[in-house]
């Protein structure tokens, strides 16, 4: 693991049993499996606790404000067509506060990959109720148990585009990795679900054991379903949790293809001084043509 992680900022401030680690160490052997060049991969996170994982691993690595994880990173993506930008986060981060960001990247297909750590709750803040917190389940603002319908996290991201879509659990190592490799090799919005207990915050009120039952839990309660319809993939408190690859669409133009076309229809020839010609800045772009004319 040490040539994927910042050593000098160990140790790391997850708590014990928290499955955060174990989705960077599932990451950090995709990126091994793949033979991946990390100097072309660079990973964002927003805030909360997956939020750290952006400060610990060692790859060009962003650590954004709340909720802007995707909108950074489709930043980096068009202004650096030959980096792999991964967006790894939680579920408040990336599906309440980066909601609306999460739908648009999807439907515009921009080539992402985002890892979503759900653990069902607010953790890094104290543990409030977030979209991904099942009905009924505790929580700091639901004491008295959680009455709002929450994202089914699979169907937002196939609804929205997404043209890969699976979901695994912290448990689930093996496939989880082999999932983030196909994830992080597919041209366009790619995204993985990963269940992982919070202990501290959200197994321990809604009295669930301690993390290796928790663990335990998965293994008894998770369903291998590929290929389900992703809007039948809901989460229910203490149901069984339907885990797989749900979607992998071939053949769709991501975001950067779309607008190469639409640029080459509408400029023909003119559009080859540079695929990122028309994205760069007034200045830049003089100092394109100075050089196209060796002058
Ligand atoms: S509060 Fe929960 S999610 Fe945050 S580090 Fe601790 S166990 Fe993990």
């Amino acid at each position: 693991m040490e040539p994927f992680l910042r050593m000098d900022r160990f140790p790391h401030i997850w708590c014990p049993g928290c499955g955060i680690g174990t989705v960077v160490t599932c990451f950090a052997d995709a990126l091994k499996k793949g033979a991946f060049d990390l100097d072309r991969v660079a990973v964002v996170s927003g805030i909360g606790c997956s939020g750290r994982v952006a400060g610990y691993i060692k790859l060009d690595s962003f650590h954004t404000t709340h909720g802007r994880p995707i909108p950074f990173a489709t930043g980096l993506h068009l202004s650096n067509r030959k980096l792999k930008v991964v967006v790894i986060s939680g579920d408040g981060d990336l599906i309440a506060i980066g909601g609306n960001h999460f739908i648009h990247a999807a439907r515009r297909n921009v080539d992402l990959t985002v890892i979503c750590i759900n653990n069902f709750n607010y953790a890094m803040t104290g543990g409030q109720v977030g979209p991904g917190t099942p009905v009924s389940a505790l929580s700091t603002t639901t004491p008295f148990g959680n009455f709002e319908h929450p994202f089914n996290l699979p169907a937002l991201a196939a609804s929205s585009g997404a043209v890969y879509v699976a979901r695994w659990t912290s448990l689930h190592v093996r496939r989880l990795t082999n999932s983030i490799l196909e994830a992080l090799t597919k041209p366009g919005f790619t995204f993985v679900e990963v269940i992982a207990p919070c202990p501290t915050l959200y197994t321990r009120r809604n009295k669930l054991g301690t993390s290796i039952e928790v663990l335990g839990s998965y293994r008894d309660n998770c369903e291998i379903r590929h290929g389900a319809d992703p809007s039948t993939v809901d989460i229910t408190f203490g149901g069984k949790i339907v885990i797989g690859k749900f979607v992998d669409v071939a053949g769709k133009p991501t975001f950067l293809e779309s607008l190469d076309a639409a640029m080459q229809r509408a400029l023909g020839k003119e559009y080859g001084l540079g695929k990122d010609y028309y994205m760069r800045s007034a200045g830049q772009r003089a100092l394109v043509d100075r050089e196209a004319r060796h002058d």
